[in-house]
């Protein structure tokens, strides 16, 4: 069995890493994501690779590997590329719904299935369905290049929904559950003709379902894999703030607050707004969400346990201004209209008179609500994200305080990372009894060796 690796290499996230046993006849990439910092190197809001390009800028300025015989034809004939007969990949296996896991999914040949369960594809489905259509980010389906016809519809990708173990070819792959920030985070076995290798996918166990990456770790040190691939996010931090955390620090500062509670969480990730639901729940405030998250609430309530009806008596759908600014039917989406006339509907002079009876989940891209809003004096912004680690995001804390200034609201950061901190990491690797660790999805892959005593390997990108 062949490992080659072409992105998550002494960089956190871009995985896409390709399987290949020629005694089982068969090769997938394990996860094909998005690596920002490669992207980032060149292009950022107002410089964008041209969708009228295609594929070509994307390939030129390295943000996707050159490989033959994986990407879409439609991509290569626009760019004069030779077109395969054959995919020379069987399949995609995705450990999760995260962009850096799954996004450049959007440029391969449609006749290579993406192996996922359903909750990934759920995830993957509601984004798509409620964001705006752009080449980078049609996983679900896409439009044939060049878009001459906007009517014809778009085509529809393979996905193969699937949990726990499964063959592709004559290889067998085990799918295991594992506690991240996205709901249906998987890590893998990979059962190969000579070799058994494991994947950690992103994992913490400081979450409220910490129990399924020890099940996972359990699962693994079963079958003593050749090969660890392990991810090594935060293995230079010690912080170790639990879901726990979050909820007895944000009750604290809800409880202590007289006027509105904003709070700024990833969406994707239910169980920070689980969280926060309860801690409305407790301090006698409904928590008020935008229609985009009402519609995600709404499709992944039907697959992890625990999330409510958007009916819920807890919950406002919180009805932005919109087009013409008259909240008329016709400024919405056709996927925004069912939200239109809840019972729990509610719009900015509604909630600006209940302040103190709600929190309400926007994002700093939202502040520009807080004018129809008007929180009172002594109202707060929780922000239940990471610290800002880029030029772009210092600046927009930047913004974001002189708008808290601006209507004298306090600030908090509560959070609790996605990924596991370094000696949670240890305790992964160690208990794995994998006979050689690979790291990955790491800028410190040197740190590795003094968790354990286990052979490292460093990993190398190819191209
Ligand atoms: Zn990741
Ligand atoms: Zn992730």
């Amino acid at each position: 069995m062949e490992v080659k690796f072409y992105g998550g290499v002494n960089q956190i996230g871009g995985n896409k890493i390709l399987i290949r046993d020629r005694k089982a006849d068969a090769s997938v990439f394990l996860d094909f994501g998005m690596n920002f910092t490669d992207s980032a190197k060149y292009f950022e809001e107002f410089v964008q690779p041209r969708a009228s390009n295609g594929i070509v800028d994307f390939l030129e300025m390295g943000i996707l590997p050159r490989l033959d015989g994986i990407y879409r034809p439609d991509l290569l004939r626009f760019a004069r590329m030779p077109v395969h007969k054959e995919p020379m990949v069987d399949a995609v296996v995705l450990s999760h719904a995260h962009l850096d896991h799954s996004s450049h999914i959007a440029f391969l040949d449609e006749a290579i299935p993406v192996y996922c369960n359903r909750t990934t594809h759920a995830v993957l489905k509601s984004i798509q369905e409620t964001g705006r259509r752009s080449i980078g980010g049609e996983i679900i389906d896409f439009k044939n290049r060049p878009i001459l016809n906007s009517k014809e519809p778009p085509v529809e990708r393979k996905f193969v929904l699937q949990d726990g173990k499964f063959k592709i070819g004559g290889l067998e792959i085990e799918m295991i559950p594992v506690d991240h920030s996205v709901p249906g985070a998987t890590g893998m076995i990979i059962y190969g003709s000579d070799t058994t290798l494991a994947y950690s996918g992103d994992l913490r166990t400081h979450g409220t379902n910490g129990n399924l990456t020890r099940e996972f770790v359990r699962r693994v040190a079963q079958e003593s894999p050749d090969v660890f691939l392990c991810e090594g996010t935060r293995i230079d931090e010690t912080d170790r703030n639990s879901e726990t955390d979050v909820h007895a620090r944000s009750t604290k500062v809800v409880a202590g607050t007289k006027g509105l509670v904003v709070a700024d969480f990833a969406f994707k990730d239910t169980t920070r707004f689980a969280t926060f639901l309860q801690v409305a729940r407790e301090n006698d405030r409904r928590l008020a969400i935008e229609f985009k998250d009402a519609y995600y609430v709404r499709e992944l309530s039907k697959l992890v346990p625990g999330l409510p009806p958007i009916s819920d008596d807890s919950l406002l759908l919180y009805q932005e201004r919109k087009g013409t600014g008259t909240y008329g039917e016709r400024d919405y989406e056709g996927w925004e209209r069912e939200f239109l006339d809840r019972r729990n509907t509610v719009r900015a002079d509604d909630l600006r008179k209940r302040q103190a009876e709600v929190i309400i989940a926007l994002g700093f891209y939202d502040a520009p609500e807080l004018i129809d809003l008007k929180p009172a004096p002594g109202s707060v912004f929780i922000k239940s994200a990471s610290e800002a680690f880029n030029e772009e995001q210092k600046f927009d804390v930047t913004r974001l305080r002189a708008w808290l200034d601006h209507f004298g609201m306090g600030y908090d950061q509560i959070h609790a990372s996605g990924h596991a901190p370094r000696d949670d990491l240890g305790f992964v690797m160690r208990e794995s009894h994998a006979k050689k660790i690979v790291p990955i999805h790491t800028e410190h892959a040197d740190l590795y060796s003094a968790l354990c005593t286990t052979p490292i390997e460093q990993p190398v990108l190819s191209s």
